[in-house]
């Protein structure tokens, strides 16, 4: 089969590599039906973190179940699956309590940028749809498996609810979703912070109501004068680096939550400085495998369209143009087919 491999920051090929096969009883081997670039896939490539030997790239999926190993009850060959960038046994202690990206047999997807894709924990992990979605569904399944999960996630540890005020720093892929987060969970005001006219043409069409261009402690202040002087009740950190965090932190009133579910780069945070905020703070790796039967759900019933973040797609073998036009700002995301 063929799949992407980063050699070093700015070079990633499309090559031969060789067929995943069913190694543990727990596993399965999907045929990918699409895959994507994450902004976390930019951070080796731009070279702000080490890329160390060359080694295959990527962890969102959708796919057609291939082959499944002897444990694997859950799904059969020849179904549809989402899965996510963490596999999960969904039996352990901390699956059970919801937070499956913390699976006691957790492993990491990073070789999903390929024809075919070996999934451990397959069972825990994969949620098969009751029949092959219509093409045009695929892109936001594909969305449901990594940004739309997480974005998911962003707006739940930030505790959007009903009538809240939301602010969502970042219009990357995930900060996009973040705002259909807020928007499905009922947050009445929702303050997207983006200085991309097609970002922002795309979270107002999600759902936000407000649109800061502002950065820094400027946006801070425009987002305070939105909201009566004090900060929102919920700021979803969907970056990761040590401005956006800052942001996050001073655009909440006291009392409210920020949920920051950005890849952490240089983020430190004052601990004197965030004891008297009265700002709570959860973050991590999304559970996304807890949320993907109603995100599923939610997509297949027209509800929500997180595939719109797609705004390239490319074949599989164009790969390298994907990573490209996304280091350069010509797409928030792209899609990749085999
Ligand atoms: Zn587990």
């Amino acid at each position: 089969m063929r799949g992407a491999v980063i050699h070093s920051p700015g070079d990633v090929r499309f090559e031969n590599l060789d067929d995943p096969k069913v190694i543990e009883p727990t596993d399965a081997v999907i045929r990918t039906v699409a895959t994507c670039v994450c902004g976390s896939d930019l951070w080796p490539y731009r070279g702000l973190e080490p890329v160390g030997d060359p080694h295959p790239m990527g962890h969102e999926y959708v796919g057609i179940v291939e082959e499944v190993g002897s444990e694997v009850t859950g799904v059969r060959p020849g179904q549809f699956v989402v899965g996510s960038f963490a596999t999960s046994d969904n039996t352990c202690a901390n699956c059970l309590n919801g937070w499956q990206s913390s699976c006691l047999n957790r492993e990491f997807m990073s070789t999903c940028q390929a024809d075919y894709v070996r999934i451990p924990n397959a069972h825990g992990t994969l949620v098969a749809t009751d029949e092959h979605p219509d093409a045009e569904m695929v892109p936001s399944l594909l969305a449901v498996s990594d940004v739309m999960g997480t974005g998911w996630y962003a707006a739940l540890a930030a505790e959007v609810k009903p009538g809240s005020t939301a602010v969502v720093v970042g219009d990357g892929a995930v900060g996009l979703c973040g705002v259909i987060a807020a928007k499905e969970l009922g947050a009445e005001r929702i303050i997207a912070m983006s200085r991309h006219a097609s970002r922002q043409q795309l979270a107002l069409e999600f759902g936000a109501t407000d649109i800061v261009a502002e950065r820094g402690e400027e946006g801070v202040a425009r987002v305070k004068d939105l909201t009566g002087g004090i900060g929102a009740d919920s700021v979803l950190e969907c970056v990761g680096t040590a401005g956006s965090m800052r942001q996050a932190l001073h655009s909440t009133r006291p009392g409210g939550n920020v949920g920051f579910v950005g890849v952490p780069h240089e983020v430190a945070i004052d601990g004197q400085e965030l004891f008297f905020s009265h700002v709570g703070l959860r973050g991590g790796p999304a559970p996304v495998r807890r949320f993907l039967p109603y995100l599923i759900d939610r997509v297949l019933t027209g509800r929500i369209n997180p595939g719109k973040v797609f705004d390239l797609s490319l074949p599989l073998d164009q790969v390298a143009e994907g990573y490209k036009a996304m280091d350069e700002r010509r797409a928030v995301k792209a899609l990749l087919k085999p």
